[in-house]
C-alpha cells in the first residue's frame, strides 16, 4: 500500500482538517502518516479557539517520523502562524524529493481566521517549494494581489502565484458565483486545464478544500500524473458533496466514503 504524509490541523467536527484528510486517503486506499500543526475547537458553525503546539514539538514529530518512514508525497493544510510555516519550510528544504501539495488555508467557510495575518509572507515563501498549491478564490486573491471576478482573472492570478515559485497551481473556483464550479489548473509547462463540476446551489459545505487537496495528493501517491490526479479528485469531491451529511446546525460535511 502506498503512503502519504499529512501535515495539518485538527477539526473535531471531522468535516475538515486532518480528520478529512485521513478519511480521504483511506477512501483512496492509501496509508496516511499524520503530523498535527494545530488543534482547533470547532463545530460545523464556528471555530471558537486554536491551540498551536510549540514549534520544537512540531519539529520532533517530523524528525522522529522521517527518520523511520519515507514519503514521496505530502499534503500540507492549516499552518496557523509564521513559526509553524518556517518549521515546515525547513522540513521541505531538508526533504526536497517529497512532492508537496500545499493547501494555503487562511480562512474557514465560517469566516474564522485559520492563519495569522502576519504569516502571509512566510506562506508565500513556502509556496516556492510546492509541487502543487491549491488556493480557493479568496486565497488566490491574497496570494496574487489581484481581484478575481472572471475566469480570465483566475488565469492571471494563477500565473502570478506560479511566479512565487509553485510548480503547478490549482485555483478552486467554488466561491465564484455561477451555475458551475470551474477549477483552473495551471501546470508547470504553462498549460491551463479547466475542470468543471456541477454546482450544488444554496448549500454550504465544510471541508471541501482539505478533501480536494488530499484526494489529489492520494492520487499522486498512487503514481497518477497531475492532470489525471486532479480530474479524479474532482469526481471524488462531486460524489462526496452529492451525499453530504448534515451532522450539526451549520455547513454540511462531505461523505468521504460510502
Ligand atoms: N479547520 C481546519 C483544521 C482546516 O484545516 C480547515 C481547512 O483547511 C478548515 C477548518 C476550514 O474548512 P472549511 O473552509 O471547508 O470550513
Amino acid at each position: 500500500m502506498k503512503n502519504l504524509l499529512i501535515i495539518a490541523g485538527s477539526d473535531p467536527s471531522g468535516g475538515a482538517g486532518i480528520q478529512a484528510d485521513i478519511k480521504t486517503a483511506t477512501a483512496h486506499k492509501i496509508h496516511s502518516s499524520c503530523v498535527i500543526t494545530a488543534l482547533t475547537a470547532q463545530n460545523t458553525q464556528k471555530v471558537s479557539a486554536i491551540h498551536i503546539p510549540p514549534t520544537d514539538f512540531l519539529q520532533k514529530q517530523l524528525a522522529t517520523l522521517i527518520s523511520d518512514v519515507k514519503f514521496k508525497v505530502a499534503k500540507v493544510g492549516m499552518l496557523a502562524n509564521r513559526e509553524t510555516i518556517e518549521e515546515i519550510d525547513d522540513f521541505f528544504a531538508k526533504n526536497p524529493k517529497i512532492k508537496l501539495v500545499l493547501d494555503p488555508v487562511m480562512v474557514a467557510t465560517s469566516g474564522d481566521l485559520l492563519l495569522e495575518k502576519e504569516a502571509l509572507e512566510s506562506l508565500k515563501k513556502l509556496a516556492r517549494k510546492a509541487y502543487l498549491i491549491t488556493p480557493n478564490i479568496d486565497e488566490a486573491q491574497i496570494l496574487s494581489a489581484k481581484t478575481i471576478k472572471t475566469t480570465a482573472d483566475i488565469k492571471k492570478a494563477a500565473q502570478e502565484i506560479q511566479k512565487l515559485g509553485a510548480k503547478n497551481v490549482l485555483i478552486k473556483a467554488g466561491h465564484l458565483n455561477s451555475a458551475k464550479i470551474t477549477n483552473i489548473l495551471l501546470d508547470e509547462k504553462g498549460n491551463f486545464y479547466q475542470i468543471t463540476n456541477k454546482k450544488i446551489q444554496n448549500q454550504e459545505f465544510h471541508g471541501t478544500g482539505c478533501t480536494l487537496a488530499s484526494a489529489i495528493a492520494s492520487n499522486l501517491a498512487k503514481g497518477f500524473p497531475l492532470v489525471k490526479s486532479t480530474r479524479k479528485a474532482n469526481k471524488y469531491i462531486e460524489k462526496s458533496l452529492k451525499n453530504a451529511l448534515k451532522i450539526g446546525f451549520g455547513a454540511k460535511v462531505l461523505r468521504h466514503f460510502s
